[in-house]
Order: C-alpha cells, then structure tokens, then sequence
C-alpha cells in the first residue's frame, strides 16, 4: 500500500464521518509522496502524522436569543491546527453546513497556505453553524457576542488571529471585535478583515478576489497571454466572487455569470462596473438574492438551481477562465468536463477546495492552467498578514502600498508553485507545486521545534 493510502486509511479509521478532511488529506499527501521519497528524514519524524492532527480543537455552545424572545442554540469551532511558523490564523465561516470535518478541511488547507505567502502565519479556522441569512442585525450581534463570549479565551495577537469567510464580513468581524476588546480590556489586531477607522487595512476586502485573478494572470503569463478579451466564468457573489469580478473587468476581461445558493445569472454582454456596483449593493447591503439582478438587467437571465441536475448549468457556457468562488466542492466531475468541453483553460479557484478529485484529475490531465484554492486564494490571508503587520506598527499604509504588496506576493507564490512542480519532475502541476512547497516550510520548522 503507498504510504498516501496508508495516511487515508488511518485519517478515515479515527474520523469516519469527515470526508471533506479525508478530501483534503489525500490530495495533499499523494503530491508529498514525491518529496518523501527524497527527504526520508521526514518519515523518521513522523512529520505527516503530526500535520495531520491538529494541535487543538474548542467546540462550545453558542446560546443566543433571538427578536422572538426564543432562546437557540448553536454550536461554535476553532481548530488550531499548527503554529509551527506563526499564530494560528485563518477564518471564521458562519453556514448551516459548519462541522467539525469542514472546518478541518479548511483549517488544514490554510496550513499549506499561509506557509505560500511568505508571511509568518500558522493555520487555524473556526466557526458556527449559524445561518445568518434572514437574521436581522441585532440577531448577528447578539449570536456574534455570545460567539466570542467563549472563544476570546483562547485567542490572541500573538496566539491565533481569526479573520472573515462565508456568512462572516465586515458586519460580523465589527461585532466580534467589540465583544474582544470589551472582554478583555484591550485594543488589539486580534481580528483582521476590520474597518479602516478601527484598525483595518485597505485592500483587504478585494485581496482573495484580486488575488485569484492575479494569480490567473501570472498562469497565463507562462503562455505569453493575459487576461485582456478573456471570457470568464464566476461563482458565488459574495466576498470573493465581487473583487473577482472587479478584477477581471480592470484587466480587461469580461465576466458573464455569477450566482449565489439559489441559482446563477448569466449575462452574455457582461457584468460591467456599474452592475458590479448594483451586485455590491444587492448583497452587501440589502442583503437580497443574485436573482434580482435578472430583474433589473434585461440582457441578463436567471437560471435557478435544479435538485434533480447532476451539473452546473454555470459551467456549460463557452468561455477561456473560471473563477469557482463560492464553497468546497461546487465543480463535480461532469462540470470539470463541461468547462474543458467549452473551451476554458485557466482556472483559478477563489473558493476552497471548490473541485472534486476527480476534477482535479482532468484538468491536470488536460494540462490547462489550473491553480488550486491553497495557491490562488491566499491573497486573502496575506493581506490579513499585512493588516497585522501594519497593528503591531501602529501605522496604515495606502491603497497603492498594501494592492502592490498583494500583487508581489501573488506573483511570488505562483513562481513558487511553479518552480516546485518544475523541481519535482511534474512541470506546470500547480497542485504539487503548491502542496510540497508549503509542507517543506512547515515540515523543517517542526523538525527544528522537536516533537511538541
Ligand atoms: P461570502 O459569504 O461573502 O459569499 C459566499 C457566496 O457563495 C455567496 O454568494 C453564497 O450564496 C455562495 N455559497 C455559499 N455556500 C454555498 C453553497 N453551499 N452552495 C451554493 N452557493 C453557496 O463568502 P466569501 O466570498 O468570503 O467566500 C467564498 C469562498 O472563498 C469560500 O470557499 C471561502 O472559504 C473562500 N475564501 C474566502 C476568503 C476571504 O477572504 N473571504 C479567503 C480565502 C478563501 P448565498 O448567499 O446564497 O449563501
């Protein structure tokens, strides 16, 4: 049996019911088995099973009372999965689908992840099973406060940084904070993704978005071609999927769906800055549905999802790039057909894990510019490392500093991932590249901290 099956059969024996870890496991050891035929040393030290199990995970109860006067109860995460190069640090997800094998996932990715942006950053994630849709405001502060009523013990500046993910924004992220800062009596960067007036930085809100576009554009750049005249495919409409979009449009490409849990628009003439503006609007203020956005614009339709499909009607139009920005595995193997069939050859994934292995499979197969979330989304992260950078300076660099940073980091983990593929014999494999050079960065500061 390799030693990546072996790895998967033990994960699988100790946690049967999280196959999204399993997922997230098995992807990244198979592309270690190239560097632990040359590094036996890491065999020795046991350095994957070590990797593999977080350091600590805190599950509570989240009580809360609702505008009813109803009392309801929810469950809260953290997984503090490895502080080998830095605090923890990674997002809090607020869904209904929250559990202990999503979180992880996600919170095993953002090990390898913020290993690749050169910042020190460990890993960690959390959340809650909440579901903020149709919650009014005072709802989110109440459930937010209770939230960190319990997990402000356990974090810190200098212990684990928490920032936004799904359901958790600038709304969230305000309302956490206060309730830190309350608890503890202090003014401190212990969150990041905060507003500029209280401690935030710029950019930080466009980073994941811009950055997975950046990242597309370094790709292509190994093709001597950019992103100008690109048709492109966006999920989600949320965070990531909005400064996507905003990105493409300002490298002169053209974005023709976005979508949300409902359903997907398509706008064959293009989503330009003034819809984008609409789309900002929608969601982040009003809070409404992407279904609305068909309403308003009459070259646009809206196709809602259909249970019984065993596709995403997304990813069936002709287009050159796709940018999966909305959850983990929202392109199955079908979909991954579908967009090669219709011509796309760059993809490059805002979201988290948002392909199935099988996926996976056909777009390495297919050799076409495929970079994966860990790479392509850590402009996110990155960003939050500058945004603590900039706390503990106690100062706040400009929009044109923090965008170039990005840009330079972004470029920096491509040509990373790039040359590691090259490295170990699997050129233009961005999934190899990516996993083996952020295990090496982890793995030798594990060896030099002993067995802790
Ligand atoms: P948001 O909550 O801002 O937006 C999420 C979007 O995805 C919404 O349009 C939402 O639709 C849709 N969505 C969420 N869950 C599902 C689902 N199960 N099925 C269909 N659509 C869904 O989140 P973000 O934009 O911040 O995050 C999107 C992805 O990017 C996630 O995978 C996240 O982990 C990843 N990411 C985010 C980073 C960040 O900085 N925010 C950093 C790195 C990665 P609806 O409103 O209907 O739920």
């Amino acid at each position: 049996m390799s030693f990546a099956k072996e790895i998967l059969e033990k994960v699988k024996a100790k946690d049967p019911a999280q196959p999204e870890f399993h997922q997230a496991v098995m992807e990244v050891v198979e592309s270690l088995e190239l560097v632990l035929e040359k590094h036996p040393e890491y065999k020795a030290h046991k350095i994957v099973e070590r990797i593999i199990e977080p350091e600590r995970v805190i599950m509570f109860r989240v009580p809360w009372v609702d505008d009813q006067g109803e009392v309801q109860v929810n469950r809260g995460f953290r997984i503090e999965m490895n502080s080998a190069i830095g605090p923890y640090k990674g997002g809090l997800r607020f869904h209904p689908s929250v559990n202990l094998g999503i979180l992880k996932f996600l919170a095993f990715e953002q090990v390898f992840k913020n290993s690749l942006t050169t910042l020190p950053m460990g890993g960690g994630k959390g959340g809650s099973d909440f579901d903020p849709k149709g919650k009014s405001d005072l709802e989110v502060m109440r459930f937010t406060q209770s939230f960190m009523s319990e997990l402000f013990r356990h974090i810190g500046p200098d212990t684990d940084v928490p920032a936004g993910d799904i359901g958790v924004g600038g709304r969230e992220i305000g309302f956490l904070f206060g309730q830190y800062k309350k608890l503890r009596n202090e003014f401190t960067g212990v969150l990041t993704g905060k507003a500029l007036n209280w401690g935030g930085s710029l950019i930080r809100p466009e980073a994941t978005g811009y950055g997975a576009v950046y990242f597309a554009a370094e790709m292509l750049k190994t093709r001597n071609e950019t992103l100008e005249g690109k048709v492109c495919l966006v999920s989600g409409s949320g965070n990531v999927a909005q400064y996507a979009t905003e990105k493409v449009l300002h490298l002169g490409g053209k974005v023709i769906t976005l979508s949300d849990s409902g359903g997907y628009i398509y706008d064959p003439e293009g989503i330009d800055h003034d819809k984008l503006k609409f789309v900002m609007e929608l969601k982040n203020v009003k809070r409404g549905r992407i279904s609305e956005y068909a309403e308003k614009y009459k070259s646009a339709s809206y196709i809602p999802i259909n249970p019984k499909d065993d596709f995403n009607p997304l990813w069936n139009h002709k287009a050159h790039c796709a940018f999966p920005s909305a959850t983990q595995n929202e392109i199955n193997a079908k979909d991954a057909g579908n967009l090669l069939k219709n011509g796309v050859y760059v993809v490059s994934e805002g979201a988290n894990m948002p392909t199935v292995p099988e996926g996976v499979t056909k777009f390495v197969d297919a050799k076409i510019l495929y970079g994966p979330g860990k790479a392509a989304n850590a402009g996110g992260v990155a960003t939050s490392g500058l945004e603590m950078s900039q706390n503990s300076m106690r100062l706040s660099w400009t929009r044109e500093e923090v965008d170039n940073r990005l840009h330079m980091i972004m470029k920096s983990i491509h040509s990373n991932c790039y040359e590691t593929a090259e490295k170990y014999g699997t050129p233009g494999n961005y999934v190899n590249g990516a996993n083996i050079a952020g295990f090496l960065k982890v793995a030798n500061a594990m060896m030099d901290q002993g067995v802790v």
